[in-house]
């Protein structure tokens, strides 16, 4: 069975059609890259799964079981959000472990699971220090390390590496591979960066105007576009 269903998902935003019958399959310890120009729904559809908008139409399943109506919090899910999100009075260390904290887990365990994640993301001589002293990459790797840390199901990536420098960019995308490897994580990744898609996919799902318009391994959609939209997006230069 798939990790993650989306059965015909619509939204509409003040009459305007934003996604208009989106349906995927996500296999578990997949790395969907959902590819799509800026304004194509690429941020709509992550907020749908996360609970965080409701659907116009369609269903969202996550292990078979129909998310609709079921609050984010009890969503296995965890974001990472392009603008990192952190709390800005908080460590690094209380960032990464707040989503245990609120569960209730005991302080000691809690330590452990923030020195484990912390270092598992090179991050672990950073624990005291305040989001404002760091730089983004290692800020991008907090946001990275409060979603781990919970677990989740499923990961959601919205365009986590737009506000780096091209250099960091190329780096942290080898993290994020790696960090998918050893996890064995389930995780849609969106992003408007084609060298992105390219490198991270498992499978790429291109999105134009809100509909899909071919899902397939990163050679099949580079060698074989369904169409020429995707040909042009994708493709090489002319
Ligand atoms: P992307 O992430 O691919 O850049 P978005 O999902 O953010 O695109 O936006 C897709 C379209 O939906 C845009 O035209 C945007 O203006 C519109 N949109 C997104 N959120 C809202 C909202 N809360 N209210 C009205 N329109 C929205
Ligand atoms: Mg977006």
């Amino acid at each position: 069975m798939a990790t993650l269903t989306l059965e015909n998902v619509r939204k509409r935003f003040a009459g305007q059609d934003v996604l208009n019958g989106i349906d995927l399959a996500l296999e578990d310890g997949e790395l969907l890259v959902l590819l799509g120009p800026s304004g194509c729904g690429k941020s709509t559809l992550l907020n749908l799964i996360a609970g965080l908008d409701t659907v116009s139409g369609g269903a969202i399943r996550i292990d078979g079981r129909l998310m609709n109506d079921v609050p984010p919090k009890d969503r296995d899910v965890a974001m990472v959000f392009q603008s990192y999100a952190l709390y800005p009075n908080m460590t690094v260390a209380r960032n990464i472990g707040f989503g245990l904290e609120m569960r209730g887990v005991p302080r000691a365990e809690r330590a452990a699971a923030v020195q484990r994640v912390a270092g598992m993301l090179q991050i672990d001589h950073l624990l005291d220090r305040k989001p404002a002293q760091l730089s983004g990459g290692q800020r991008q790797r907090v946001a990275m390390g409060r979603a781990i840390i919970r677990n989740p199901r499923i990961f959601l990536f919205d365009e986590p590496l737009s506000n780096l420098d091209a250099k960091l960019r190329v780096d942290m995308r080898t993290e994020i591979k790696r960090l998918h490897q050893r996890l064995g994580a389930t995780i849609v990744y969106v992003t408007h960066d084609q060298s992105e898609a390219m490198t991270l996919a498992t499978r790429i799902a291109v999105l134009k105007d809100g509909v899909i318009q071919q899902v397939d391994p990163p050679q099949r959609v580079y060698e074989e576009p369904a169409n020429i939209y995707v040909a042009g997006f994708i493709g090489a230069p002319p």
